[in-house]
């Protein structure tokens, strides 16, 4: 049987965010276009916190600030969210010999044809991700794409 995995990085922006603004933390932060509320512009990344009041990714950014007019509201910083994006990816890249993209913050990976258990390689992919990066994941274990996908939600 096929043995897929999906990794997902846990509110990815956000999660980077606080690693550069830790005195942030707990509090509701909201990612999106040139980090203003009053322009235009979406949510691209709500923290936790921030989803507590209904903010969520897609979301005008005043409607955001409408819910919740005490968030914090940071622009988007693609540079430092690519940089990070090819740390992960590289660590992926050394579990797995077929690693497909999914976007900036997440990845299927074909764990077949490994030795290990996908529980073994899914523990050892958490671990050196929080080592490398300081950031946390989602990983589901399924026989295709679609039921890894399901099980990482
Ligand atoms: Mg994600």
């Amino acid at each position: 049987m096929r043995r897929i995995l999906h990794v997902d990085m846990d509110a990815f922006f956000a999660a980077i965010e606080l690693k550069r603004h830790p005195e942030l933390a707990g509090k509701p932060l909201v990612i999106g276009g040139a980090g203003d509320p009053h322009s235009r512009g979406v949510v691209s990344t709500a923290s936790y916190e921030a989803r507590r009041y209904g903010i969520h990714s897609a979301m005008p950014l005043r409607t955001a600030h409408r819910l919740c007019p005490q968030a914090v509201f940071l622009p988007v910083d693609f540079r430092e969210y690519e940089r990070v994006a090819q740390i992960v990816k590289g660590i992926l890249a050394r579990h797995s010999p077929v690693v497909e993209d999914a976007g900036i913050d997440e990845a299927y990976l074909d764990v077949s044809e490994s030795a290990l258990s996908a529980e073994e390689i899914a523990r050892a992919i958490k671990r050196d991700i929080a080592a490398a990066t300081g950031l946390t994941c989602s990983i589901g274990v399924g026989p295709n794409k679609l039921l890894a996908k399901i099980a990482s939600d």
